[in-house]
């Protein structure tokens, strides 16, 4: 059996996740810019059989969870195709999506059939304005009738991501956690982190879990832990006292997760990269493009990975920002 993909600090990376575009059919200010975005060309993007390879030389390396991302996803042509082929590698238990939700109540049903089992619609309000004015495009009922079409279509659960900005969404918390009660969707709230193009993120900014968490206890029910189902996973599971809803934290900011990160990620032009604030990369593409064989790519992801920093620096004076912003990384 190969070694698995382990780094300087003991952690085993089983968990992959695939940008498979920079584009994006919306402009969430805390990710991407206003406007005269630079997409990146056709040409740079790994073609699904470029990606689909890589794949199967990372589970020979004990890779065996993937997660497509972007950018959205749902704007490249064909994801089902994609995923069926990811479906198909024997070693891949689970392959997820994470989607703005726009294009998806037309997807939802041919994802699912592809094989596609795991799905994270991202919104952050409730109220059309302010999620006009956060994502500054039309676009909140079509993300509404994704997630009823991703909950027709089998995806149990549904999971919701919500990011969540001090000064901004503090009035979508009790509506959010009662939008999750009614649906039984999941809902996750996820800590502003420093990756918008903008270069506006602020400290002061990022609401924080502990914060949504006595707002949700007081207005709705208390809320109980349920602890970290899955070690490695990012999110800290709470459920009302009632039983009625189940609530997520991805606090990034406030209580780091590093030290069980097991995720490593790959950019739509086919650059891996050993964390969300990893300021190298690792080129791929330049690989599978030049007629590298499968181990040249197996020695690249272990260097990759064997790199690996501790931890981001967020809470420190000497965090960078890194060049690539969240839409051109893969969130
Ligand atoms: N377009 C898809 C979407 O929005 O779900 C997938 C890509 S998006 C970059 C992935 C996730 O990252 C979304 O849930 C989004 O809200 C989150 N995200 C983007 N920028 C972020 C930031 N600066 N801090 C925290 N989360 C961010
Ligand atoms: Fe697009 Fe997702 Fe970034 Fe919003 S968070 S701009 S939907 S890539």
């Amino acid at each position: 059996m190969t070694a698995p993909l382990r780094d300087s600090f003991g952690r085993i990376h089983t968990n992959l996740r695939i940008s498979v575009t920079d584009r994006c059919n919306i402009r969430c200010f805390y990710c991407m810019p206003a406007d005269n975005v630079q997409f990146m060309n056709r040409r740079e993007l790994l073609t699904y059989e470029e990606i689909e390879r890589f794949v199967r030389v990372a589970v020979r390396l004990g890779v065996n969870k993937v997660r497509l991302t972007g950018g959205e996803p749902l704007v490249r042509a064909d994801l089902d195709v994609l995923v069926e082929k990811l479906a198909r590698i024997a070693g891949i238990h689970d392959i997820g999506l994470t989607t703005n939700g726009i294009l998806l109540a037309a997807q939802a049903q041919r994802l699912y059939d592809a094989g596609l089992r795991r799905i994270n619609v991202s919104l952050d309000a409730l109220s059309p304005e302010k999620f006009r004015e956060i994502t500054r495009r039309d676009g909140y009922e079509q993300v509404i009738e994704g997630i009823l079409a991703a909950q027709a279509a089998g995806f149990d659960p549904v999971k919701v991501n919500a990011v969540s900005i001090r000064g901004l969404t503090e009035d979508e918390i009790v509506p959010l956690g009662r939008f999750a009660r009614e649906t039984g969707v999941e809902l996750r709230f996820i800590e502003f982190m420093p990756l918008d193009a903008d270069n506006a993120w602020e400290r002061e900014k990022v609401l924080f879990a502990q914060e949504i968490i006595d707002t949700l206890s007081a207005e709705i029910a208390p809320l109980v832990p349920l602890g970290r189902q899955d070690p490695t996973a990012p999110a800290t599971e709470f459920e009302f006292a009632d039983g009625l809803g189940r609530i997520g934290f991805i606090a990034s900011v406030s209580q780091p997760f590093c030290m069980s990160c097991n995720r490593f990620r790959l950019t739509a032009d086919g650059k891996l990269r050993n964390c969300l604030f990893s300021l190298e990369e690792t080129d791929i593409k330049a690989i599978l493009r030049s007629g590298g064989d499968d181990d040249e790519i197996a020695r690249a992801i272990r260097e990759c990975i064997a790199a690996k920093k501790e931890g981001h620096e967020i809470n420190t004076a000497r965090f960078i920002q890194p060049e690539r912003p969240m839409y051109s990384i893969g969130g």
